[in-house]
């Protein structure tokens, strides 16, 4: 070995690690599928999918997660944990009651209009964020940051405060309207249009199961008997 081979950061490898550890553990709930080839919603193909639903259905590695949010957030007062989405819901239930502040834990809802994503608060929540409150805004998966930023216009409208957004994962190139986000995962994955991609082009069968949904993918439904 010659040479002085320039010496990493040790924050930067701490870093590093603990982003393998929680990858690991989102592995480990089956959530996360990684040297594949997937077709998305969108008809674009990629190698990586992570099942949004799946995520939080560890209660341990949920606690244990929502508390390295927590810690992180620990030095910043809190009055309010705002999330909307059953996953991130559990998720910001572990992220209260692990941090310091003992924030409440309100939920908004997400539904469409037009077409155009909307975020709801139930008016029942409504006077736990009042001008000058705390909120920490709790995503399991940060996609397109669209839902993030609709909770960040939804508090500012009510005069609240957003302290920062916390998450299970985020795509790097995701931009949160200037707030700062702290995501145990941060990662970026290539997409291809189906004609200019590589994998196509190997041979690699496409794996359609996560947005054809067919036989066993199918949800599972039960409904009250209509009155005779
Ligand atoms: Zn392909």
């Amino acid at each position: 070995m010659s040479g002085a081979a320039p010496k990493k950061d040790p924050v930067a490898v701490e870093a590093e690690v603990r982003e393998k550890i929680h990858l690991e553990i989102l592995k480990r709930t089956g959530a996360y599928h990684a040297n594949d080839h997937v077709l998305l919603p969108s008809g674009q193909h990629t190698t990586e999918y992570i099942e949004k639903t799946l995520v939080t259905t560890e209660p341990s590695f949920t606690e244990g997660l929502g508390g390295v949010i927590a810690k992180h957030f620990a030095q910043w007062p809190v009055d309010v944990v705002l999330s909307t989405g059953p996953g991130a819901l559990i998720l910001s239930h572990c992220v209260a009651r692990a941090h310091p502040s003992r924030p409440v834990v309100v939920y908004g809802a997400k539904g469409l209009s037009r077409g155009k994503r909307r975020v709801t608060l139930p008016a029942e929540f409504q006077r736990l964020l009042r001008p000058g409150t705390k909120v920490l805004l709790i995503e399991d998966l940060v996609s397109s940051g669209t839902t993030l930023n609709l909770l960040i216009e939804l508090v500012e409208q009510l005069g609240a405060h957003v302290v920062g957004v916390g998450c299970l994962w985020r795509r790097t190139s995701v931009e949160v309207d200037g707030k700062p986000v702290f995501s145990l995962v941060s990662r970026d994955f290539p997409t291809y249009n189906p004609e200019e991609c590589p994998l196509c082009r190997k041979g690699v069968p496409l794996n359609e199961e996560f947005v054809r949904r067919s036989g066993h993918r199918r949800p599972s439904s039960v409904q009250e008997p209509n009155p005779s």
